[in-house]
């Protein structure tokens, strides 16, 4: 049976949390003489000489409305980034406890893991690059309190089979973090809706990637009430600044604009995918459900050395296992796009 208490560290089980200065009072107040900031202003046009709202509430209601999930079950941090390396402090021990993370998928998650002493567990995908379940089955013991799954995939593009996941998340006793960077991009429905089926369920999604703000550094985790407390008590207290609360809150009135980008961007990626299946130095260009593809080639080291001396960046993925010889390749513009085959016409 799944039970937070479980599996929370005991250190986070009985930790008093910082108490800013701004969470003490209660009430109507016009003088703040309470937090030892510079009471005349900031040399900036707009006066950020005051601490951000440390519950972030305006962008958690916003979202809220925009995402159809109480505030209550989302947290807001320095990038989804945090939102992992968090977890990792609050339910892992270091030296003891482990985690599971099914590779080739996103770096991040072994890295935190190296951070804080944790033995991450590697379970490969499937030739198909989905679930290996027995595997994780096997992989599973006592001291694994969480399963990184991410879906749409980085950096294979394509999103994991829906019902594996709720195998996993009916099966598993630890919390299943389901990363969703590129949900926005995605056929498959967002899991944030499942949240009161599945307590032990965390979803990570950011600002970072359709919603076009990688600069502000703002993602988010959507989860039960008490593994968003648990969060909130660990996290620094002014872990979003004020200026990324504001833009995101603006840019977050802005869903037009980016839906109409997110379609743009999918048939880019269509086109794209046409184009490149000409060159014969293609082998394969995989199904996805992001804003990049992964393609197949005969000399993925030779393609990206020949881009990098023509100014054009994309990812050689060549040394990761199951993607030897694939590279990874963003959407652009239009026009970066066309830059990307006029250029690869040039190689032989
Ligand atoms: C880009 C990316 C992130 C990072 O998001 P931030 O909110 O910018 O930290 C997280 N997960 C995956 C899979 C990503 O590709």
């Amino acid at each position: 049976m799944y039970d937070i208490n479980n599996l929370l560290r005991e250190n986070i089980k009985n930790l008093t949390p910082y108490s800013s200065a701004r969470d003490e009072y209660q009430g109507e107040a016009s003088v703040f003489l309470d937090a030892n900031e510079n009471a005349f202003g900031s040399p900036l046009d707009t006066a950020y000489n005051r601490y951000p709202d440390p519950m972030q509430y305006q962008v958690k209601m916003r979202l809220s409305e925009i995402k159809g999930v109480p505030a209550r079950n989302i947290f807001i941090g320095n990038g989804s980034d945090e939102a992992i390396d968090i977890l990792f402090r609050s339910f892992c021990n270091p030296g003891i406890d482990n985690v599971i993370i099914v590779p080739p998928t996103y770096g991040m998650y072994q890295v935190s893991a190296n951070i804080n002493d944790v033995e991450a567990r590697k379970v490969l995908l499937t030739k198909e690059y989905q679930l290996n379940l027995e595997g994780i089955a096997e992989a599973i013991d006592e001291h694994t309190k969480l399963i990184f799954i991410c879906s749409p995939n980085n950096p294979t593009g394509n999103s994991i089979n829906r019902d594996d996941i709720e195998t996993l998340l009916a099966n598993f006793n630890g919390i299943v973090v389901i990363d969703e960077a590129y949900i926005n991009f995605s056929r498959q429905k967002t899991l944030i809706h499942d949240l009161t089926e599945d307590a032990n369920m965390v979803v990570l999604q950011t600002l970072s990637k359709a919603w076009g703000l990688a600069g502000l550094s703002v993602g988010m985790a959507f989860a039960s009430e008490e593994i968003i407390e648990v969060m909130n008590k660990v996290k620094p207290p002014y872990n979003v600044n004020e200026a990324s609360q504001q833009l995101a809150l603006e840019a977050l009135n802005n869903v037009q604009q980016v839906n109409d980008w997110i379609k743009e961007t999918l048939a880019q990626r269509d086109k794209l995918v046409l184009a490149l299946k000409d060159f014969d130095f293609v082998l394969d260009i995989y199904p996805s459900d992001a804003n990049f593809i992964l393609v197949k080639t005969t000399d993925a080291k030779g393609i990206y050395n020949f881009l990098v001396q023509n100014g054009i960046i994309i990812r050689n993925r060549t040394n990761v296992e199951l993607c030897e010889g694939c590279l990874r390749i963003t959407v652009g513009t239009p026009n970066e796009n066309k830059i990307l085959i006029d250029t690869l016409q040039q190689y032989k």
